[in-house]
Formats: structure tokens, C-alpha cells, sequence
């Protein structure tokens, strides 16, 4: 326990909110719902389920919203695409929960983890995230990416990301309102849950395959994910232009010494216009690399000093048992089914 006391809460009987972000996620909803709630009819006698609708373009809030009302699930609906980062943030501030454990549309998240997460917590953690085990079956680019994006956030030194823990996890209430209290636009999850700090903890397991449709993150949208991570929580980039500007002109100034002695001493004339002009293109392609960098970091003070919302909820709708019994029967899969004898016994 890294020689941390930790308090015991075993006796408590929490409200637990499962957030999940949902983008185009219509097939897969209503049974993720479902198996969700399931699993924390047995958990706790308190809870409630908050699906983020990120701006889908199919059916995912109307699948929500008719949801039977057993399944206490409210929906928030986005305006547009904000991205799942947003849609979590939503998520937290709509989430009542004394445990607030978020979790992913498409059923790669396994619910039996949740067991073991509220056992941690019960045991004092704070924070419980998911560390996935599975990186050995992914692609190479995605293997690489990590190792490299996680690599150049340590070198930054502010924070300590742990590799390959995501976005399942739980959250104590201290967590989640210190989340909410970061007023950032820019909000990289993974870099503002380790900021927070708090009494934090991993336990492995293995995503399963996503019930329908693809992942929603292309290769470019990861490294854009990734770029902003580090220039939202590193200073690094900008170091390593100070380091290699200074390293430049050292270089540049012995180089210099050495033409005036070569001509002062043992030549009659400086030779070679192709090394002016190769070391002129170098030079001026380096000063534009690290203008660029600047221009990120200034691009994120723009998107702060704007101070617009980070998002636009457009609907929020709360589980109504009167509205579900008046509603024309809807399509109920089997394990909702399952889950309402579940609550009706
Ligand atoms: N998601 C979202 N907004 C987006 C993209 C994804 O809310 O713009 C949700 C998506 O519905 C899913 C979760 O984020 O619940 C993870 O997305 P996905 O499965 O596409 O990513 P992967 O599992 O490959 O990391
Ligand atoms: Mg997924």
C-alpha cells in the first residue's frame, strides 16, 4: 500500500453512478446498459446509470431514452461531437454517485471487474483504474505510439501517467469533484486524473471485443489525442527547442572561430557555397519546426482565454416510470429483459 494509511470502508453502502460516453454507439447500447445494471443490482442498493450522448448520428438517444425505467439511466444528449474526454466531463458532472465508475458503450469494458474495483475502494483507494494487459495483440503502430507517448510524458516530469490505464475506472467523490474543479478546456483525462492526485490504484485486465461496429479513433485521431496530451500537460517540446536552439548556436560559434582562424592563417579564401546554403535550409527548417511548437502551445492559451463552454448539453432526460409505461412497447433485448425480472423479484 506504498506505505499509505488508507481508511476502511467496509461498512458503507455507497450510491454508485456508472458514466458512459456513447458516439454512434446504437446497437450496442441497450445491452451495455443492461449488463451494467445487472452487475450493480449486486453491488449496491443505490445507483444509477449516466450515457453521454457525444453527438451520435444514429439511434443511441433514442435507444436511451427508451430504456426501461428499472434501468435508472438518465441520458445526456451533446449538441454535436465534442469527443469522449467532454463527453466523461459530462458525465462527472451529472454523476449523483458517492462512486462514480466510468465505463465504455461498447461492452469493452467488463462489468465483473466491478466487483474487484469496489473492493479496492472499500479497502481506502481513492481511485481505482483498469490497466489493460493487452497490448502484446495490438497493432505495432499502436504498441510504438504508447510506448512513445507514454516515454515523452515522463521525460516531462510534472506528472505520473501510469501506462495503459484508461478511462475505466472508479472514482471516489473527493476525485471527482477535484476533476470538476480543474477549470481546463483542454481536458486530456488521463493526464488530469494523474494530476489529481489522491490514493490511486491498478488492477489488469483484458478488454473484449467491441460488440458491434468499429473503434471510433483513427490512427491521426490518436496522435492528435496524443499531442494534445503532452503539450496540455508537458512543457518538454518547448525545452527541447530551447536545448537544441542552444546546442545550434554553440556549434555555430566553434564553427565560426574556426573559419576566421582557417582564413586569417592558412587559406586565401573560404571555399564551398553548398554548405552555406545546406546549413541555411537546416537552420531555417529547425526555426520553423520549433515556431510551430510555440504556435501549439499558444493555440491551447487561445482555446483557454476564450473561456467558452467545453461543451453544449442539449437534453438531458431522467428515467420516468410513468413515460416508460405509456411508451409503445419497444424493442427489449434479452438480457433487459433478464435484468428487469432481475429488479421486479
Ligand atoms: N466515444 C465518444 N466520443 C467520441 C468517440 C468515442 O463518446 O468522439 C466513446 C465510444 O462510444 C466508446 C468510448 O468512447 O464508448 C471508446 O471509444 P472506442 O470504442 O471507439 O475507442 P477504443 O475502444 O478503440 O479506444
Ligand atoms: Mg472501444
Amino acid at each position: 500500500m506504498n506505505g499509505i494509511t488508507v481508511t476502511n470502508r467496509s461498512n458503507l453502502n455507497p450510491h454508485i453512478t456508472v458514466i458512459v460516453p456513447a458516439f454512434n454507439e446504437a446497437e450496442a447500447i441497450s445491452s451495455t446498459v443492461a449488463n451494467i445494471a445487472h452487475h450493480l443490482l449486486q453491488l449496491s442498493q443505490h445507483w444509477d446509470i449516466v450515457v453521454v450522448d457525444d453527438g451520435s448520428r444514429d439511434q443511441t438517444a433514442s435507444v436511451v431514452r427508451s430504456l426501461p425505467a428499472k434501468l435508472n439511466t438518465t441520458l445526456v444528449r451533446f449538441s454535436r461531437n465534442f469527443g469522449k474526454e467532454y463527453a466523461i466531463t459530462a458525465g462527472l458532472e451529472n454523476a449523483n454517485g458517492d462512486i462514480v465508475i466510468c465505463m465504455d458503450a461498447d461492452g469493452q469494458h467488463s462489468s465483473e471487474l466491478l466487483v474487484e474495483m469496489l473492493e479496492k475502494w472499500r479497502e481506502g483507494y481513492d481511485m481505482v483504474y483498469a490497466v489493460r494487459q493487452d497490448r502484446e495483440v495490438e497493432s505495432s503502430f499502436k504498441r510504438w505510439g504508447s510506448k512513445i507517448f507514454y516515454g515523452t510524458m515522463s521525460l516531462g516530469g510534472q506528472i505520473n501517467i501510469p501506462p495503459d490505464a484508461g478511462d475505466f475506472r472508479l472514482m471516489d467523490r473527493q476525485v471527482v469533484n477535484a476533476l470538476l474543479s480543474l477549470p481546463e478546456r483542454n481536458r486530456f483525462m488521463k493526464g488530469i486524473y494523474a494530476w489529481v492526485g489522491y490514493r490511486s490504484i491498478g488492477i489488469p485486465y483484458i478488454p473484449l471485443p467491441r460488440s458491434h461496429g468499429e473503434s471510433a479513433y483513427s490512427k491521426l485521431k490518436l496522435i492528435q489525442l496524443a499531442w494534445t496530451g503532452i503539450t496540455s500537460f508537458s512543457v518538454m517540446p518547448l525545452r527541447l527547442a530551447s536545448a537544441v536552439g542552444a546546442s545550434l548556436a554553440f556549434f555555430a560559434f566553434i564553427y565560426g572561430i574556426y573559419v576566421v582562424i582557417d582564413r586569417l592563417f592558412f587559406h586565401e579564401s573560404v571555399p564551398g557555397w553548398p554548405t552555406v546554403v545546406a546549413s541555411m535550409m537546416f537552420f531555417a527548417g529547425v526555426q520553423l519546426l520549433f515556431i510551430g511548437i510555440l504556435g501549439e502551445y499558444l493555440a491551447r492559451i487561445y482555446d483557454e482565454v476564450k473561456g467558452r463552454p467545453s461543451y453544449i448539453v442539449a437534453e438531458i432526460a431522467k428515467p420516468n416510470i410513468e413515460k416508460a409505461a405509456s411508451k409503445p412497447k419497444a424493442f427489449k433485448s434479452p438480457i433487459i429483459k433478464a435484468v428487469e425480472k432481475d429488479l421486479l423479484s
